[in-house]
């Protein structure tokens, strides 16, 4: 099964070679000053040209922050490291909000390393766990097929399905820990042994580790399998000052070299002042990511403060931010959004549909016209038609509330709720 999310359909931010936006271009339609300047951002982050900086994309719900966002991230490519977040996940996860804030900036820092190492060439390469080092009875079988970050996770999720498999957790830990050595040097081919030819001994490597998960290797109490549980719970300060020594280090060795990525904070205005201030200090540090904000809130309050600003943000940072405003679509936009979505849900609508769609998005929001494709199309299915008409529409249209006619329903038969 396929599933679509959201932003599926963005592949970039289309623009041109000249940064100049294409009306429509990666799945990406209009907002077209917005997507400029994010595309100047972009530009300066690949030449490595601003670390530490904060833009803040400011615009009413729905007009593609996020999506644009999405479209910087897939222009970035793998190996500078994007993360995103939502403010409120701070307050939710079991940790302290400036610990999640810390692993949030030290996942979008990448440090790229290289070293030799015995790799194992080639597309698909089926290899055998080392009895030896399993420990058991029993050898697993397992796939690779890169060298790469992405394959080592891959390999890991495979060896603890293996493990499962031989219901003994807790030996397997130590045994998946020793792959990753201290310093995570990646010799998991010491492991494993490989069908003649394929072994290619001593090359040099180069791959790109984000701090976080160096920090969560190495911390004795987390281990390698947090990465694949997304459990890593805090990490102690001594840990990260060791690490940050280490990559210091090796950067002067000419063995890594540090790629500030990008952090993406959605809702910003959910932080707190004592977030803020973090993030007013953390963006000092000579390693911070760029930390890109977005808000659809107007003048409302700091929280932990009673105090008033734009976007909820104090003025101090605001003061420091690059200001990128979107700003709400017109009705051809919206239709050509709305295309776009079908093909990628690959659902065939008629003329009429959409543009009785359109005017649906003009009138509620983009983001329930966009949901509205989804449903209308099972019901399309449901009467056997093979494309979505106006009739499908008008049926979803009733069914579902958009959040305009919720509040009024709400606002009639407010008595009759519980209090
Ligand atoms: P909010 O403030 O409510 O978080 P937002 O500004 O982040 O809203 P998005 O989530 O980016 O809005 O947009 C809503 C939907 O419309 C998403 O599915 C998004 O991919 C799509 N969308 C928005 N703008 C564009 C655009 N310019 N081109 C293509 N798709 C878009």
């Amino acid at each position: 099964m396929e599933r679509i999310g959201a932003h599926s359909h963005i592949r970039g931010l289309g623009l041109d070679d000249s940064l100049e936006p294409r009306q429509v271009a990666q799945g990406m339609v209009g907002q077209v000053k917005a997507r400029k300047a994010a595309g100047v951002i972009l530009q300066m982050i690949k030449e490595g040209k601003i670390a530490g900086r904060a833009i803040l994309m400011a615009g009413p719900p729905g007009t593609g922050k996020t999506a644009i966002a999405m479209g910087m991230a897939q222009a970035l490519g793998k190996d500078i490291p994007f993360t995103m977040i939502a403010a409120s996940e701070i307050f939710s996860l079991e940790m302290s909000k400036t610990e999640a804030l810390t692993q949030a900036f030290r996942r979008s820092i990448g440090v790229r390393i290289k070293e030799e190492a015995e790799i194992i060439e080639g597309e698909v390469v089926e290899v055998q766990i080392d009895r030896s080092i399993t420990g058991g009875n029993k050898t697993g079988k397992i796939t690779l097929k890169t060298t790469d970050m992405e394959t080592i996770f891959e390999l890991g999720h495979k060896m603890i399905d293996v493990l499962n498999k031989e219901k003994r957790p807790e030996k397997s830990l130590n045994w998946v820990d020793r792959l990753l050595e201290p310093g995570i040097t990646m010799r998991w081919t010491r492991f494993v042994q490989c069908p003649e030819g394929e072994l290619q001994k001593r090359k040099e490597v180069v791959h790109t580790v984000s701090l976080h998960e160096i920090d969560v290797i190495n911390s004795r109490t987390q281990g390698f399998l947090a990465l694949f549980s997304g459990d890593t719970g805090e990490i102690k300060p001594e840990i990260r000052d060791q690490i940050n020594t280490k990559v210091t280090e090796w950067r002067e060795e000419g063995k890594a070299e540090i790629i500030p990525g990008v952090l993406f904070i959605d809702e910003v205005h959910m932080l707190d002042i004592e977030c803020f201030s973090y993030l007013n200090r953390a963006l000092e540090d000579e390693r911070a990511p760029v930390v890109i904000m977005a808000s659809n809130r107007g003048i409302t309050r700091i929280r932990g403060t009673k105090y008033k600003s734009p976007h909820g943000i104090p003025i101090d940072l605001l003061d420091r931010l690059l200001i990128i405003s979107t700003i709400p679509y017109d009705d051809n936009s919206i239709k050509q959004i709305l295309t776009i979505r079908c093909q990628e849900e690959d659902v065939t609508m008629t003329d009429e549909a959409r543009d009785i769609l359109t005017k649906i998005g003009m009138e509620t929001s983009l983001r329930y016209s966009i949901h509205l494709i989804t449903a209308a199309h099972l019901v399309a299915k449901r009467r056997k038609a093979s494309s979505v008409d106006v009739v499908d529409i008008r049926r979803v249209y009733r069914l579902f509330l958009d959040e305009k006619r919720s509040v009024n329903y709400l606002r009639e038969f407010q008595e009759q709720y519980m209090f």
